[in-house]
């Protein structure tokens, strides 16, 4: 019933519905008018229901219909004894139906607003109640003691919220003072609301970081209280410590690789002086030979220098082995997973030049193998050279992108909208101690390289759709315990 009532006040608010309204309100009270009639003669006293129902429910347009077409009407069917009287009651009534018009549009005003006003208080407070189930609030009197907890702090501190009535609140917090956190400047009546850091204590004697969120608020019995709102820090405090872990491995890790990939390149660069002071050296004994029993020392002094050539080659073959970045175990990892534990340290690679590195990472079919802190370091390699390259210029953007490519690989993109990398200078970026950079080793490119190599896959670098360089690579999927 009341939502028919609903339905009609909202079709008579609209033009035609209402001018509908008023006609039909008019011709019901003429009706009743005539049904009435062997009762006496009411004159306009039936057409006033007939505005005031108007006013009620419809616009100004619709209620000067109303009485319009009441008057009409009552000109029309009911018979007058003079013109004088007959236009002295129009007008009565005009003024009279006017002004009871205006009190109902008023009231209905007044009522509309009341309804709005309950239904945002009806949703404030149901937002309350949310906050007051899921976030942990204490109230305490002046001097500290608890005056309430609410069932989200008892089970933070594992009390239950009643024993601890009346309790000092500093026996939960030790460090707390409940005193400077009531503390308040109140001269102009504004309440002062104070954060800190503390420890809590939970019944069993266990303790736990927490941020504290306070201000005075009036009480029910006229009585300041402080209400605080509690934060338990300790998952933010392992997700934290976690994200230092991290870091401190992949730099331990960046170290070493570094160090091979030096390794690789010196054992190499150095190879072929070696192996060619070596087969001189193997000359020249030919020729001492030749001189005879005169050339005997030289020739033995010149064994000896080879024999080192040699063993300097070996030591540098032997640091090389040593040090070679070898990926030894590929492990079935989550692509997707691997690179959001990045998170933080991104966030703080990015921070640094003001660049957000954004993800876009596809976490269906993304079980690949992998070794997961080698991955994730030639994953940070290839986002701090994409943030150096786009620089702090407004509108910098980095971003990984990660799709499930086939059946057999996943593939991972840093991309970025940089100045990008010439044609032409791909393959010497690639090398070992190349960089643009002052003070680049120049390491990063060849360290990353290798490691996608020793995953199965190749490093290959593009234009990106955003502009500059698309570094990107494969990794190969594992189907068993795909996740879906
Ligand atoms: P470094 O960062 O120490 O210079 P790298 O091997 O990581 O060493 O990079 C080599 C060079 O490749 C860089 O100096 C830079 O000129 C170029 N480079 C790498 N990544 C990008 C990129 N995303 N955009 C433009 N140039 C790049």
């Amino acid at each position: 019933m009341k939502n028919m009532l609903d339905a009609v006040a909202a079709a008579s608010r609209g033009r035609w519905g209402g001018l509908l309204l008023a006609v039909i309100a008019v011709g019901v009270a003429v009706a009743a008018r005539s049904l009435l009639e062997g009762l006496g003669r009411f004159y306009y006293l039936p057409m006033l229901p007939a505005v005031i129902v108007t006013a009620l429910l419809a616009r100004r347009a619709a209620v000067a219909l109303a009485i319009g077409l009441s008057i009409a009407l009552n000109l029309a069917l009911v018979a007058r004894e003079g013109l004088g009287d007959a236009v002295t009651n129009a007008l009565l009534f005009a003024a009279v139906a006017w002004g009871v018009a205006e009190l109902c549009m008023a009231l209905r005003q007044l009522k509309d607003r009341a309804d709005r006003l309950s239904h945002r208080l009806a949703a404030q407070d149901a937002l309350l109640n949310t906050v007051l189930t899921t976030v942990p609030v204490v109230t305490l009197q002046l001097d500290g003691a608890v005056h309430r907890m609410n069932p989200a702090a008892a089970q933070l501190f594992c009390v239950d919220a009643n024993a601890v009535q009346g309790r000092a609140f500093n026996s939960l917090v030790p460090a707390f003072d409940a005193a400077s956190a009531s503390h308040d400047d109140q001269a102009d009546g504004v309440l002062t609301s104070t954060e800190g850091h503390w420890n809590g204590a939970r019944a069993d004697g266990a303790t736990f970081p927490l941020n504290i969120q306070s201000g005075r608020v009036p009480g029910p019995d006229g009585q300041d209280l402080v209400a605080l709102c509690l934060t338990d820090l300790s998952r933010w405090h392992a997700a934290d410590a976690q994200a230092r872990e991290l870091h401190t491995q992949l730099n331990k890790v960046w170290r070493l690789n570094s160090l091979g990939e030096m390794a690789a390149t010196l054992a190499h660069e150095l190879n072929q002086p070696l192996s060619a002071a070596a087969t001189y050296l193997h000359a020249s004994q030919a020729d001492m030979e030749k001189a005879g029993p005169l050339g005997d020392s030289a020739r033995r002094t010149t064994e000896l220098a080879k024999a080192q050539l040699l063993r300097a080659g070996a030591i540098i073959r032997r640091m090389r082995e040593l040090l070679s970045l070898e990926v030894r175990r590929l492990d079935t990892e989550r692509a997707s997973s691997m690179i959001e534990d990045l998170g933080p340290v991104l966030s703080m690679i990015g921070s640094a030049k003001g660049v957000t590195v954004r993800m876009d990472l596809h976490a269906e079919a993304d079980t690949v193998r992998a070794e997961r802190i080698q991955f994730q370091q030639a994953i940070v390699n290839l986002v701090r050279n994409a943030v150096e390259a786009v620089g702090d210029t407004p509108g910098s953007d980095v971003v990984i992108v990660g799709r499930a490519l086939s059946d057999t690989h996943y593939a991972i993109s840093v991309e970025d909208n940089g100045p990008g990398i010439a044609a032409d200078q791909v393959e010497r970026m690639f090398q070992p101690m190349t960089s643009t950079k002052s003070g680049g080793m120049g390491l990063g490119l060849s360290v990353t390289r290798t490691i996608v190599e020793s995953h199965g896959g190749r490093l290959v670098v593009a234009k990106s759709a955003l502009g500059g360089a698309a570094f990107s690579f494969n990794l190969i999927r594992e189907a068993v315990g795909e996740h879906p």
